[in-house]
């Protein structure tokens, strides 16, 4: 195992993939899509961090978000989960939003517990606390349509965060947001976990984004795949773009994704 921290040294990796690689071989998306999206793909991610994957568009960030969360398990190398990352303690927030657009707020958080046969009272109870916690209290009976993106992706996140997981994955989940937006959410799921400490694993193609948030930021190659180089970020948080740390490591990822 390596140690990316001295704290950290004795601890099992939440997530390890071990020469991971993956083709497609289904036309699904035209045949100049065949064959290989990522390529031997190494990445212990430790219990607790906060781990970005940083690469341009149709490098292969998603398709390895969904092997680290069990989801694709069609592909070469191996993935061992540690015990935070079994499959009732770990949840998902996606681009998209994705909630059903038949049920309130309250009713797309719930059903994350309904899944998981949380008692009724026990889920009005949670509900109501992670409603508050992202400050849609007074939202509950909205529908999703009724919601600006914002507070969409902030039900996404109420629903990732209601069963308490160990491990959240999330697949770029501020880019279809404004940037005044996006900014103010960054800073609550900060908060939010560095209260709860949960294994984070996120993908983005934005390196301000990846500064902010992340301990560790793996850039990946362009299609196949594969980890060029990963950077820990030790910057004190809060972080400032408009700082000459914060900068240095925007320009030296920026290179980093150039060449
Ligand atoms: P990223 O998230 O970095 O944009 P993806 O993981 O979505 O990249 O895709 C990596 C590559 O694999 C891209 O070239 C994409 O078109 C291709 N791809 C993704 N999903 C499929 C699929 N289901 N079938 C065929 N090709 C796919």
């Amino acid at each position: 195992m390596r140690a990316w921290k001295n704290n950290l040294f004795f601890m099992n990796p939440a997530i390890s993939l071990q020469q991971v690689s993956k083709a497609y071989t289904e036309r699904a998306n035209g045949p100049h899509n065949r064959g290989l999206a990522l390529e031997h793909i190494h990445i212990d991610i430790m219990p607790g961090e906060f781990f970005v994957l940083l690469g341009p568009s149709g490098c292969g960030k998603s398709t390895l978000l969904r092997i680290m969360s069990g989801l694709d398990v069609s592909y070469e190398g191996s993935v061992a989960f540690g015990e935070e990352a079994s499959l009732s303690r770990i949840s998902f927030v996606f681009q998209q939003f994705a909630l059903f657009p038949w049920l309130t707020v309250f009713e797309n958080v719930e059903l994350a517990l309904i899944a998981r046969n949380v008692s009724a009272e026990a889920r009005v109870e949670k509900v109501k606390n992670e409603l508050k916690l992202l400050g849609l209290e007074k939202s509950a009976h909205a529908y999703p349509r009724e919601l600006s993106g914002g507070m969409r992706q902030r039900v996404g996140i109420a629903r990732a965060l209601v069963t308490d997981p160990r491990v959240i994955f999330m697949d770029e989940p501020f880019s279809e947001l404004d940037s005044f937006t996006a900014v103010q959410l960054r800073k609550e799921l900060l908060d939010i976990w560095q209260k709860r400490r949960p294994t984070v694993v996120m993908v983005t193609h934005i390196i301000t984004e990846a500064i902010e948030l992340a301990d560790r930021i793996a850039v990946l190659t362009q299609r196949p795949g594969k980890i060029k180089k990963t950077f820990t970020n030790s910057l004190p948080r809060p972080r400032h773009q408009r700082s000459e740390p914060f900068w240095r490591l925007e320009d030296e990822l920026y290179e980093t994704l150039k060449q």
